[in-house]
């Protein structure tokens, strides 16, 4: 039997509030705290759920300071989760420098199942989801040009995030890159009131979202190189 478990890694939802596991829900009650990347926000989610527990800040900017101390408290044999905004932590989200540090100390950590962006949208896009690569947030300036170059060969499908207000400059830097009759999906506002899935080529997306104001939270999934 194994032993049990000291980090929970508990994904919450990525809009719709009735996506989370009764796992997640019983660990969240159950642990000795919780860490968050904004204590507001998981804050009013465990409102929703009738949960009280200590929420305690765990984000980009203080994790390299916090690692330490969390880890003493669960070698004392404490037992906490980590969840981030919305979706998995550690996906685009502060997560695994602690997992990594946890199991360095030997302390069990366990990810459980549930919502993340990219999975619905890779699915809902109809593009090979046999293989696929899962690039995050592109890099801004510094690097974007090499990282473009590198992936304009990539075989596999291609999953990003990205901001609505860099949607379009970024589809159209994939046209110029990639080819604008390149095959892609935009998921926008998953599991949201106002969803949305558009395919189609590359230059049919630019000239899409180009023509309306874009607002809400996007994955972008394009065809690899082969074209499946
Ligand atoms: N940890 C999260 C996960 O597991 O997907 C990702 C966090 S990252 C900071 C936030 C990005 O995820 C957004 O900018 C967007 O690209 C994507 N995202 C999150 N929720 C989304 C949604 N409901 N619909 C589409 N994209 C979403």
């Amino acid at each position: 039997m194994r032993p049990p478990t000291q980090l929970y890694v508990v994904p919450t939802p990525i809009g719709n509030l009735e996506d989370i596991t009764l796992r997640a829900l019983r660990v969240l009650k159950e642990v000795d705290f919780i860490l968050a990347e904004d204590t507001r926000t998981s804050g009013n989610l465990l409102k929703h759920y009738g949960i009280e527990n200590k929420l305690v800040p765990h984000h980009l900017f203080n994790e390299h300071k916090t690692i330490e101390g969390i880890v003493d408290r669960l070698k004392e044999g404490a037992v906490c989760a980590l969840v981030s905004d919305a979706g998995t932590p550690a996906i685009s989200d502060p997560g695994y420098l602690l997992v990594r540090a946890c199991i360095q100390a030997g302390i069990t950590v366990e990810c459980l199942p549930g919502p993340t962006a990219f999975v619905p949208a890779l699915v809902n896009s109809g593009i090979a989801s046999d293989h696929f690569i899962f690039e995050g947030f592109l890099p801004h300036k510094k690097g974007r040009h090499t990282r473009l170059t590198l992936l304009s060969t990539e075989e596999k499908t291609m999953v990003f995030y990205e901001s609505p207000h860099r949607l379009v400059k970024t589809l159209s830097q994939f046209a110029e890159y990639f080819g604008e009759e390149r095959y892609a999906s935009v998921s926008r506002e998953l599991s949201k009131l106002f969803e949305e899935n558009a395919r189609g080529s590359l230059k049919e997306l630019a000239a899409h979202f180009g023509a309306k104001t874009v607002k809400g939270e996007i994955v972008i999934v394009v065809a690899g190189a082969m074209g499946k």
